[in-house]
């Protein structure tokens, strides 16, 4: 599977092209461990904010929405929910 890791799928806006093995392990810190296609919830940096918004789409179709953190003052992060794969396709 490794040339399909290697595979651009998305060119962010720096330029830099975001490969489906690097957009997996991101998918991974936010989907549901016991089952990826439920909806997402988690926290992201700001800085990957965009390659973030790419992956879940890539891999749910459906498109997430970030806001501040509001568990806790000053953590810096993002809190991202999407309605995963199950919304997106009706399945
Ligand atoms: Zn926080």
């Amino acid at each position: 599977m490794s040339d399909l890791n290697g595979e651009t799928i998305a060119t962010l806006s720096d330029g830099s092209g975001l490969t489906r093995g690097s957009a997996e392990l991101l998918f991974d810190t936010v989907s549901d461990r016991s089952n990826w296609k439920l909806p997402v919830k988690g926290y992201v940096y700001p800085e990957q904010q965009e390659a973030m918004e790419q992956a879940i789409i890539f891999f749910t179709g459906s498109v997430p929405v970030f806001t501040s953190c509001e568990v806790c003052v000053g953590c810096g992060m993002l809190q991202v929910f999407a309605e995963g794969y199950y919304e997106a396709v009706g399945a």
